[in-house]
């Protein structure tokens, strides 16, 4: 047989666990599978969102080491800084090289600001758990801020994007800072939320209906919405759209997304808008060994947990082929589904078959989180973790005073 077959998986994320499950499954000692991630936890950012608005981050942050197994996978804490594809070598932050026969690179996206001005300096996203908790911290000062001044002041929120993040936040965040207002006796009548959209409805990639749906809800829950309202510039105090300026510390971007840089870096060939180009087979134009998965390829329905979770397997399952000596297939994209909570209790589910809304959308993405949890964790600790979505966080002391039943 050989010396065994290197395979290189590069990122933690959907795309990679999914790869590195697949190897799992087809427990095969002639491969030795590594995976390189920049953190040591996989992170679900379905719920991000959540995290916000006072739920428990331990529903997003599941070691790897509980998701692969040790004993088929090994998982290297490293940020790979260049991958160099000819010489089949990626180059991890301190000069460590990870020599691979085949590449599954599953590094995902990141967010862009489309160079409006001041809008990256001054801003939040919301990519990450850490960006989570930034913003939470941010939120909770206001609110203590204001509670402590004499002259109160508005606590203005704006949301930019009206994509699912958009929308699901700004769902989220009416409910979450009427409740913070009453806990800090401040006004509720000095607290907005409001949405911009630069296109000319909310949650533009599903059906119009459902726009219309998300809309009214939105509204319903307290949240001022424009479209056709792209912003234009935002400084330390305020953030400028054409014909509006309003006085705002708090504006989150969750509108633009482009390649991760480690696929310039690389000499990825990239299409218009950052992803990797890809063959049919997933392969990358560059590499015949190097496989693109998720967010990071250019593929129908890239940009969905679903999708990546897809290629990931997919690719795992090519290489297989290559190292077997089989026939390569061709990749089909999966149709993905939409389900989008608009605030507590509450979601949009947007499939082949029909939608779905209100209490019935929610409890069928519950449902979803669950199965995804079970689907890449032992079924005691999938238990725990979706039931961490549940809680209220209960070491911040802001959060904890609220009432969980109230989600
Ligand atoms: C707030 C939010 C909500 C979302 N909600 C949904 C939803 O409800 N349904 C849905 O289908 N999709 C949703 N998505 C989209 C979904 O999360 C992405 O499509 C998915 O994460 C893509 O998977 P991926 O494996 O390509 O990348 P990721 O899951 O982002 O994983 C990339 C991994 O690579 C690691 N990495 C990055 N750079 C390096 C490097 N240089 N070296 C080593 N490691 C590196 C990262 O740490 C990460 O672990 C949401 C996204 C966000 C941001």
């Amino acid at each position: 047989m050989g010396r065994p077959k290197k395979v290189l998986i590069v990122g933690g994320g959907f795309g990679g666990i999914a790869a590195a499950r697949e190897f799992e499954r087809h427990n095969n000692s002639n491969i030795e599978v590594t995976l390189v991630s920049n953190t040591s936890h996989f992170e679900y950012h379905a719920a991000l969102y959540r995290v916000v608005t006072g739920r428990s981050p331990l529903e997003v942050c599941i070691p790897l080491s509980e998701i692969v197994n040790p004993s088929k996978t090994v998982v290297v804490k490293d940020t790979i800084e260049k991958i160099q594809l000819t010489k089949q070598i990626a180059i991890g932050s301190n000069g460590s090289e990870y020599p691979f026969d085949y590449l599954i690179f599953a590094v995902g996206c990141k967010t862009t600001y489309f160079s409006i001005p001041g809008l990256k300096e001054h801003s939040f996203t919301l990519r990450t758990i850490d960006d989570a908790l930034r913003l939470k911290r941010h939120i909770h000062q206001l609110f203590s801020e204001t509670a402590a001044s004499k002259q109160k002041k508005p606590i203005d929120i704006v949301v930019a994007g009206g994509g699912a993040t958009g929308v699901e936040l700004s769902g989220e965040l009416a409910v979450y800072t009427k409740k913070l207002a009453r806990q800090h006796g401040v006004p509720p009548s000095l607290v907005t939320v409001t949405l911009f959209e630069a296109s000319n409805r909310l949650l533009p990639t599903l059906h119009l209906s459902s726009s219309v749906i998300a809309e009214k809800r939105l509204r319903a829950l307290g949240v001022n919405i424009f479209v056709n309202a792209p912003i234009q510039k935002k400084d330390i105090e305020s953030v400028y759209l054409e014909q509006m300026k309003i006085r705002t510390k708090t504006v989150i971007w969750t509108a633009g997304t482009t390649s991760n840089e480690l696929a310039e870096k690389s000499g990825f060939t990239l299409n218009h808008y950052g992803k990797i180009e890809v063959r049919q087979t997933l392969q990358s134009r560059d590499n015949d060994s190097v496989f693109v998965v998720g967010d990071a390829a250019a593929t129908e329905y890239s940009g969905m947990a679903q999708t990546a979770i897809h290629d990931g397997e997919f690719a795992a399952r090519q290489i297989l082929n290559l190292i077997f000596n089989r026939e390569l297939t061709t990749y089909r994209a999966k149709l993905p589904y939409y389900s989008i909570p608009v605030g507590p209790g509450w979601a949009i589910l947007e499939a082949e078959d029909g939608t779905l809304t209100g209490k019935l959308g929610w409890i069928f993405r519950r449902f979803v989180d669950f199965k995804f949890f079970q689907s890449i964790l032992p079924a005691s600790i999938a238990l725990r973790a979706f039931q961490e979505g549940r809680k209220i966080y209960e070491t911040c002391p802001e959060c904890s005073s609220i009432d969980a039943k109230e989600y």
